[in-house]
């Protein structure tokens, strides 16, 4: 059985939810009624691929809204409490989505092994950045061509270009897909010279530089909501991939030659009997969700239950070929341009 530890995009959206599954008295609670909400597996899951394979699979909320962000000690207790119960239910591999894999990662949680009487078998868990990464980089691909940019003569900005995503994104860039130039984008100068070094080439770059010369951004940072970027200065024909969370961007951008895609959301080839993907904005929410999610489905669909995903810039090429197969053998397909917009160009 796979796993999926989510939570609302927002106080207000979780109420709402609760209140549709009738989990009332949680629904008219306060944050602080929220804070100490244990997490509910709401909802299980049957699935046929492509190929016939059938699997089975649940729907865990920690009960985590971003809201709650500030308060150190209630996220690493709703992570880690998910986490347990994901467990405990006998769930072999659980992807860790949202803001739950920041949080696991930020705040360091390898050294909360034991929560109360269980220890937690990190092999039963993934982050879901290998199919993620994978998937922004196809997006890339197949709808930069669209907007009339040739990849060859292309220079791509990465901003967020050291963290997790980011440096797989860049390593299958420069290895597999070939664009004249990377731009490197991230606060800390020290690890983006070391990316640079492993690359072989790159340009390191401040966003405010970066963006002006880019045909191609790609977003795999948690970028803050008031970020201001002046749209009169890109590049026309631009597309950004928004590949972060929460997927704010196309407000800022959209229109006049600017072309936002929503990175690292993938479809499924047919319908899936679950409500949970309403919950996190999806536009189809029968078949599309979070590649993080999907990385999870596939690991159950391979028979490969181990933690693929797992700590910092340890994803290879070797490891997206083999999720990306999976993933297109299994029936998903990265989603693209709106149509609409396409058939405006
Ligand atoms: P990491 O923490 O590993 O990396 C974050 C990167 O962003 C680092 O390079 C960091 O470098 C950079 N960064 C952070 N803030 C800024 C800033 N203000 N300006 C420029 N660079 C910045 O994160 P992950 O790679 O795990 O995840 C990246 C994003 O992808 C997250 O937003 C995550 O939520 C999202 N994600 C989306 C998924 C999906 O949509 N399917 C699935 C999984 C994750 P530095 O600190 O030096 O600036």
């Amino acid at each position: 059985m796979f796993g999926l530890i989510g939570h609302s995009t927002s106080f207000d959206d979780a109420k709402k939810k609760a209140m549709d599954l009738g989990y009332d008295h949680i629904a008219q609670g306060d944050l602080d009624v929220w804070c100490s909400a244990p997490p509910q597996l709401v909802e299980h899951v049957n699935i046929v691929s492509a190929i016939g394979k059938n699997i089975e699979g649940a729907y865990i909320d920690s009960c985590f809204v971003p809201e709650m962000l500030g308060r150190f000690k209630t996220a690493r207790r709703k992570v880690l409490n998910a986490m347990e119960l994901a467990q405990k239910k006998g769930i072999n591999i659980t992807a860790l989505g949202g803001f739950t894999s920041i949080i696991f990662e930020n705040f360091n949680l390898l050294q909360n092994k034991q929560v109360r009487n269980t220890t937690l078998e990190w092999e039963r868990f993934t982050t879901g950045n290998t199919h993620t990464a994978w998937v922004i980089c196809r997006q890339l691909e197949l709808n930069a061509p669209l907007l009339g940019i040739d990849l060859k003569k292309a220079r791509v900005a990465v901003v967020g270009a050291t963290g997790d995503i980011g440096s797989a994104v860049c390593r299958w860039l420069s290895e597999r897909t070939g664009v004249q130039e990377l731009l490197l984008v991230a606060r800390q100068q020290q690890p983006l010279i070391e990316l640079q070094k492993s690359l072989g080439g790159g340009k390191i770059l401040g966003l405010e530089d970066a963006l002006p010369e880019a045909d191609v951004v790609i977003w795999v940072a948690s970028l803050p909501k008031t970020l201001e970027i002046d749209k009169a200065k890109l590049r026309k024909p631009c597309l950004m991939i928004d590949g972060g969370y929460p997927k704010n961007l196309d407000e800022k951008f959209n229109g006049s030659g600017v072309h936002v895609l929503k990175g690292g959301i993938v479809e499924f080839f047919t319908d899936i009997g679950w409500s949970m993907m309403e919950l996190a904005a999806m536009e189809k929410p029968r078949r599309e969700m979070f590649a993080c999610f999907a990385e999870a489905m596939l690991l159950e669909f391979e028979g490969c239950h181990t933690n693929f995903s797992w700590g910092r810039n340890n994803i290879t090429l070797e490891k997206m070929d083999f999720i990306g197969q999976a993933s297109e053998k299994h029936g998903f397909s990265v989603i693209g341009l709106n149509p609409k917009l396409q058939a405006a160009i």
